[in-house]
Formats: structure tokens, C-alpha cells, sequence
């Protein structure tokens, strides 16, 4: 016999996890879902940069409030995942540069730091000879703009937490793939893998996967698009740090340097390119030159679920009942993992969401017919 559960997550990636523990944590039945394989899980291969006053692609983008209350979760997450399960999630925030190699890039970065710093956001603009004496072994910048709050987690250490806190809290993990929700009238009724499970609720948290699934009641206007990344030992002196250049940045961790990335719309072809790799390596080096006479240790890539207008999809299906979507985070997943479960707690309860106005990540933006 399959016992039903109040909540279903479909994914147990960044996102998943996230939901399942908060879910679990207000006393609901839950399960969520995840065949743990490695066809290419955004988790498995991010860089794990906190980075919203950088990842913003135009003026008040909405994704910057969200970032930046995402990093606040995450550092509230490190501690409480450290005091309930001892898990160590590698959060450090000792800021992070976008550095200007040119006049386009200058202009646009320093009217980027004079707009968030009218949003109260920390930011700051280093000239050239400030910027090269924090970072001696940066290229020929013509300054950066510098976000001290901005850091990094281990992502797959983070993902590996979250799922075993969910568990704690009373979450079921089950080891398969969901290929179908089933609906009884208005109201979403059970997910089906190898077995169909009868649940109240449903989030959909497959990442890049998510609209794939079968039954959901509309297209989900969410896109893989490929992210590639290589590791380098670190030259001397780099340190931790985290740069951002022309297409390119660089992660300083330890005794190693990993560079990326790519965005590709290459369907779900988990892949690593020689074009994509050359693209990484032309921005990386340009941010430190000492790279460019370094061994490639490793090279990986990973789907990231992007959504038509680049924010998430957070919120509840406009018709079928009990039809959730925490999916489309793109390239600030690990970022918004944290933030993203609370929200999605908050929502299926009926409760004020720490974030008020949700309504550029309503899912139902894109279905206006
Ligand atoms: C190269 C690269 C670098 C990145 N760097 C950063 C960064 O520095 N900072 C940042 O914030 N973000 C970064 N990201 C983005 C971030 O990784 C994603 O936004 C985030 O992982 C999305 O989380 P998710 O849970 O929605 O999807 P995923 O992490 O892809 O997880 C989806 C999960 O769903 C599971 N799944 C798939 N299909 C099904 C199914 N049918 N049933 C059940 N489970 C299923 C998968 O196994 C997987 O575990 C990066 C991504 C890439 C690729």
C-alpha cells in the first residue's frame, strides 16, 4: 500500500532540498523526490558565488532584493545546519570584485555601483591602482566594482546538508525520478515514478528537468542552458577570492582556482566544449595571466534551469490546486536555495512572505491565454 504525504517535492537539487527541510520543518507529511543521477544537476556543477549585486542584468532588477535576502538565509542556514547535523556548508563572504577591462565596461560598472549605492546597497568603485594592490596578480583593469557582503558556498556540501536536515526533520527522500503528476478534478492528486505517491501538495523543483514532466496542466517556459567550468592549481598568492571579468570569473579557494562559465542553449547535452572552454579561458585570463600557463586539472559542466525572462518561477499553478513551481533560478540557485524554501513554506501555509511583493515570479506571468 503507498501512504500518502501532505507535500511532494519533485527534486531533491539546490532548490528541493531547500523546500523539503522548510516544509518538514513546519510539521508537514513530505517527501521529495530525486534519482540522484549525474545527467547534469546545476548544484553538482555550480561555483557557488552569493554574488546578487553582480548577477544583475538591468536596472532594479527584482532578482538583486531576492539575492541579497538569500545570502542572509544561507548565513542563518550555515549556522543552523552546523548546530543540528554538524555540517559545514563552506560559506565565507569576503566580498566579491567585477573588475572593468575596458571603457564599455568601466562606464557600465561604475554607473552600476552609483545606482546600488542609491539603493542602499553596499558597493563601492576601485580605481586601478586600488584594485591592483588587493589583487597583485589581477591584468591590466581599469578598476572593479567591489561588493564586500558578496562570498561563497560549497554547493554540493550545501545540497548534501539540506537533504540530510530534511530527513532529520521527518522527510522521506525517495531515490527515483517523478515522470508524471496526476490530477483528480481541480486539484493535483499524486506524483508517479516507479510507484505512484498520493500527495495534497506539489512543488516542482526539477531544475532544468522540471517541464518535462508529464501531466502538468501548461508549458513551463524553463530552458537548460549549459554552464562549463575548469579547475587550475591556484598561482601564488590568489588566495580566496572571487573575480569577475569580460565573460568570465575565477573562484580562489585554497589551492585551487575554478573558472567559469558558459551559457549555452544546447538542450540537454551535459557536455564540456572546446569552444566553450576557449571562451572561459580568454575572460579567465584576462583577470589573472598567470593562468594562462597552468595545467587544466579538471573540466565539468552542468543545466541550468533558466526561465524565458530569467527569474525564477515562484509560486502557485494559476488554475490546478495544490500546484506549486520553485524552478527557473538560472545562475543564482545556490544563491537562492535558502530564501526560496522559506518562501515556498510560507506560500502552501497561506502565511506573509518575507519577501512581500512576488509577483515578477509569479509562474502565472507566462500564461496569459
Ligand atoms: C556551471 C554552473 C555554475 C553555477 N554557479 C552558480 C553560482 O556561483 N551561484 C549560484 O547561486 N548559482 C550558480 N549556478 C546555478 C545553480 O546551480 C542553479 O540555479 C541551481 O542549482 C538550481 O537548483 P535546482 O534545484 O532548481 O536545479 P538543480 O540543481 O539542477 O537540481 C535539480 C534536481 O532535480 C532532480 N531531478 C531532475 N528531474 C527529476 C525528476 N523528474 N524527478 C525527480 N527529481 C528530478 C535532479 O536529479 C537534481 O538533483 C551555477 C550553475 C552552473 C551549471
Amino acid at each position: 500500500m503507498t501512504t500518502g504525504h501532505d507535500v511532494i517535492v519533485v527534486g531533491g537539487g539546490a532548490i528541493g532540498a531547500a523546500c523539503a527541510r522548510e516544509l518538514a520543518r513546519s510539521g508537514r507529511s513530505v517527501a521529495f523526490m530525486d534519482p540522484d543521477s549525474d545527467d547534469g544537476p546545476a548544484w553538482r556543477a555550480a561555483a557557488g558565488m552569493l554574488a546578487p549585486e553582480i548577477e544583475t542584468r538591468e536596472t532594479d532588477d527584482p532578482i538583486v532584493a531576492l539575492g541579497v535576502a538569500g545570502r542572509d538565509r544561507l548565513a542563518v542556514l550555515a549556522e543552523r545546519l552546523k548546530e543540528s547535523i554538524g555540517a559545514d556548508i563552506g560559506l565565507w563572504q569576503e566580498g566579491i570584485a567585477h573588475a572593468a577591462f575596458d571603457e564599455a565596461d568601466e562606464t557600465r560598472l561604475r554607473a552600476q555601483v552609483a545606482h546600488q549605492r542609491q539603493q542602499s546597497l553596499h558597493v563601492d568603485w576601485l580605481d586601478a591602482e586600488e584594485a591592483k594592490a588587493r589583487w597583485p596578480w589581477l591584468g591590466p583593469a581599469r578598476g572593479a566594482l567591489w561588493a564586500p557582503a558578496g562570498g561563497g558556498v560549497d554547493p554540493q556540501r550545501l545540497v548534501q546538508a539540506l537533504r540530510a536536515d530534511a530527513v532529520r526533520l521527518g522527510a522521506t527522500l525517495i531515490p527515483d525520478r517523478a515522470t508524471a503528476i496526476e490530477r483528480h478534478g481541480d486539484r493535483v492528486a499524486a506524483v508517479h515514478g516507479k510507484a505512484r505517491h498520493p500527495a495534497g501538495d506539489v512543488v516542482i523543483a526539477a531544475g532544468a528537468w522540471s517541464g518535462l514532466l508529464e501531466g502538468l496542466p501548461r508549458p513551463l517556459a524553463v530552458a537548460p542552458v549549459r554552464g562549463e567550468m575548469a579547475a587550475l592549481p591556484a598561482p601564488a598568492g590568489i588566495g580566496r577570492a572571487i573575480v569577475y571579468g569580460k565573460g568570465a570569473y575565477l573562484v580562489g579557494r585554497d589551492d585551487e582556482v575554478t573558472v567559469g562559465s558558459t551559457m549555452d542553449y544546447a538542450g540537454f547535452r551535459n557536455e564540456v566544449t572546446a569552444a566553450g572552454l576557449a571562451r572561459i579561458f580568454a575572460g579567465a585570463s584576462q583577470i589573472c595571466p598567470a593562468l594562462a600557463r597552468l595545467p587544466v586539472t579538471r573540466t565539468w559542466s552542468g543545466l541550468r534551469p533558466v526561465s524565458a525572462d530569467g527569474l525564477p518561477l515562484l509560486g502557485a499553478d494559476p488554475s490546478l490546486g495544490g500546484l506549486w513551481y520553485a524552478t527557473g533560478h538560472g545562475r543564482n540557485g545556490i544563491l537562492l536555495s535558502g530564501i526560496t524554501g522559506v518562501l515556498i513554506r510560507q506560500l502552501l501555509g497561506g502565511e506573509p512572505t518575507v519577501i512581500e511583493d512576488l509577483s515578477a515570479f509569479d509562474p502565472g506571468r507566462f500564461w496569459q491565454w
